[in-house]
């Protein structure tokens, strides 16, 4: 049996036969759609393999279906043979990784989400005013170690409000606080509330570090969670926005929320006595695995499905500069050669 993926008028107090509340936005975000897409691309343009360092978004499935395709995925760059091609993750690098790059004569292709890279940007310029930084986010994250990395003399970590009773700074005049991307919003105003109360000259970022694409996915399951008896998230567990969507819906009045990368993953247990299932995916997750799931519920009797939709998301990143430069200079001597074959027809 397959769902009806259409939309249906959505009344989230009415009684219902089982049901399930489809949260849009959902899955990819516009940094791992380029993320992706300049993987996909690199391995059609240069041919395999192409080497990522980490894996280019926090995905299971993502990562195996490139695999497939030819690209290897390493953990350092001393796993790859010099001069070869390394892509680097959406989640960002520190300086440190650059010149090993170039101490390896590796060619790279940075797939850093911009909004990281802004993140990267605010912590060098205060860095260089002479701030302290606290940095709110999860030890051992790339993206945090690749921030850090930037100014590990000005930057402390903060993982929560815990950390905040125990910071200390230079001079409490000059410290701002910045964040990983993907942190929950309500956690980290909290986890700011804390350190403000320590510090209250404490600056905030000039904008929010917390992106676009993370804030639309837990606002809209805050919508849903109050109605939803189960609330799924289809997503990894290394995926830091997506563990987030499981902690909101159960912050925000769901009865249960679990993670799973596949619909076979779904726990018989899970639907017992259960009437409206919240659905939805992180930020790496492509939108076959929430389709995916959609189905499985629908073979039991999830047949009913409503899309709530709390924002639009129009934005989207342009490739990397040097695989833009290399598609362009490519095409360019392809249309050379049609153009050189016609001619060479045309004379005979
Ligand atoms: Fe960029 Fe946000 Fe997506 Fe991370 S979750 S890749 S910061 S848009």
């Amino acid at each position: 049996m397959t769902a009806s993926h259409d939309p249906q008028p959505t009344d989230l107090s009415e009684p219902q036969r089982k049901r399930v509340l489809l949260a849009s936005p959902r899955g990819y975000c516009a940094g791992v759609d380029r993320a992706v897409q300049t993987v996909e691309q690199a391995l059609e343009l240069y041919g395999p393999p192409i080497y990522v360092r980490k894996q280019i978004v926090h995905n299971r499935h993502v990562v195996s279906t490139l695999e497939k395709r030819g690209a290897i995925f390493v953990e350092e760059l001393n796993e790859v043979p010099e001069g070869a091609m390394v892509i680097f993750s959406a989640h960002g690098v520190a300086p440190e990784v650059y010149r090993q790059a170039e101490q390896r004569k590796l060619r790279t292709i940075d797939a850093t989400c911009p909004l990281v890279t802004k993140v990267h940007n605010e912590a060098r310029r205060y860095a260089r005013e002479g701030y302290d930084i606290l940095l709110i986010g999860h030890a051992g994250h790339e993206e945090v170690e690749g921030t850090a990395g930037e100014a590990p003399d000005h930057i402390q970590l903060i993982e929560g409000p815990e950390d905040a009773d125990r910071v200390t700074v230079r001079d409490p005049s000059k410290v701002v606080w910045l964040s990983q991307t993907t942190l929950s919003v309500d956690e980290t105003m909290e986890t700011v509330e804390r350190l403000r109360a320590r510090l209250p000259l404490l600056q905030s970022p000039p904008s929010d570090d917390i992106c676009y694409a993370t804030q639309n996915r837990q606002q809209v399951v805050k919508k849903i969670a109050p109605d939803c008896d189960l609330v799924i998230v289809v997503g990894s567990r290394n995926s830091s926005n997506s563990m987030r969507l499981v902690e909101v819906a159960l912050q925000a009045g769901a009865r249960a929320a679990y993670l799973v990368d596949y619909a076979h993953e779904i726990d018989e247990a899970w639907l017992e006595g259960v009437t409206t299932v919240g659905l939805t995916s992180g930020a790496s997750v492509p939108d076959e695995l929430v389709m995916q799931v959609l189905d499985h519920l629908a073979e039991r009797g999830f047949t009913e499905v409503a899309e709530v939709t709390t924002a639009k998301e129009t934005l989207t990143f342009a490739l990397p500069q040097q695989l833009k430069k290399d598609l362009r200079a490519a095409a360019a001597a392809r249309a050379a050669k049609t153009a050189a074959e016609l001619a060479d027809r045309v004379g005979h």
